[in-house]
């Protein structure tokens, strides 16, 4: 067993940029803990957002592209992700939000979407984590994830490959199957069998992939052996900046990744200032001139170059 820590980051698809930055930090009251770009796509910003500063199993993250169509969920996808409320907090937020409170494993919840579609929930747990601090008083605030639901056409090898990362099955609700790890209290992963559903199709609204966290390269050298031992095709450690990542495709179709605790998002902004200015992968400096003419403006963001 090669255990990880619980989740790290999601990562959706979204259209606008502004839409959606206005959405994670005004109405849900996440943190801004970066704004840069996509590695492989540096006209497009890559946003983050969290609590404290950036605490992994915390962040949700974003590639806006402009004008992207939605996607449609379905089968072979992310189909959810919920994050963590102190009990007692879904009257706040059923207010904020609207959506539909529902219970799932004992637990009250309030699923709702976001700005794009995204599935999204607030679950109500006592968990130990500090809220965010921002516009939501902290008696109702975010505390970090709950959960990720896969909707799958077979959770049996996604559930075998959740057991290699260290999970164990905590019980069943109907078509729903939930894996949990002690780890950083984003620790729950929940599998729901769909053989008949139609698939997901992945644009704006979608979540791209699911990453999970480690504490250090080690451990993710030895969870990346494990994996390739049992069949999969992880990639090589990719530097993020602010983690190192390997990425690789679970059986029901739902891309993965590990990603390092450290360095962490105050790599090259201090804690204070998280999230205020455009910061650019070194391979991409040159490009701040055009990208801060191309990129929407974002609230509270610098573009030029950093002092
Ligand atoms: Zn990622």
């Amino acid at each position: 067993m090669h255990p990880v820590n619980g989740l790290h980051h999601v990562t959706a698809l979204a259209s606008g940029a502004r839409g959606h930055d206005a959405f994670f930090r005004d109405r849900l009251g996440l943190r801004r803990v970066k704004v840069t770009v996509n590695f492989d796509a540096p006209d497009v910003y890559h946003l983050y957002y969290g609590t404290g500063d950036g605490q992994p199993g915390s962040v949700w993250t974003a590639f806006p592209f402009p004008r992207a169509a939605r996607g449609a969920r379905g089968v072979g996808e992310a189909s959810e992700t919920a994050f963590a409320v102190p009990p007692g907090a879904l009257p706040f937020w059923k207010d904020r939000l609207g959506g539909r409170e529902e219970e799932r494993m004992g637990e009250r919840r309030l699923a709702f979407e976001g700005p794009d579609g995204e599935s999204l929930a607030l679950v109500e747990t006592a968990d130990p984590r500090e809220p965010v601090a921002g516009p939501v008083p902290p008696g109702a605030a975010i505390r970090g994830f709950h959960s990720v639901t896969l909707r799958l056409r077979d959770i049996r090898p996604t559930a075998d490959l959740l057991g290699l990362m260290g999970y164990r099955e905590e019980g069943r609700e109907g078509t729903l199957t939930r894996m949990r790890i002690a780890g950083n209290g984003a620790d729950v992963v929940d599998l729901i069998g769909d053989p008949e559903g139609p698939p997901a199709r992945q644009s704006a609204g979608s979540v791209h992939h699911v990453a999970f966290s480690v504490p250090d390269r080690t451990a993710q050298d030895a969870l990346r052996r494990a994996l390739a031992g049992a069949g999969f095709r992880p990639t090589p450690p990719i530097d993020r900046d602010y983690f190192e990542a390997i990425y690789f495709r679970s059986p029901g179709g739902v891309l993965f990744e590990v990603a390092t605790d450290p360095p962490g998002f105050a790599r090259d902004e201090t804690p204070d200032a998280l999230g205020t200015a455009l910061r650019l992968p070194r391979q991409h400096a040159h490009l701040r001139p055009m990208l801060a003419r191309a990129l929407e403006p974002l609230d509270g963001v610098r573009m030029e170059e950093a002092a």
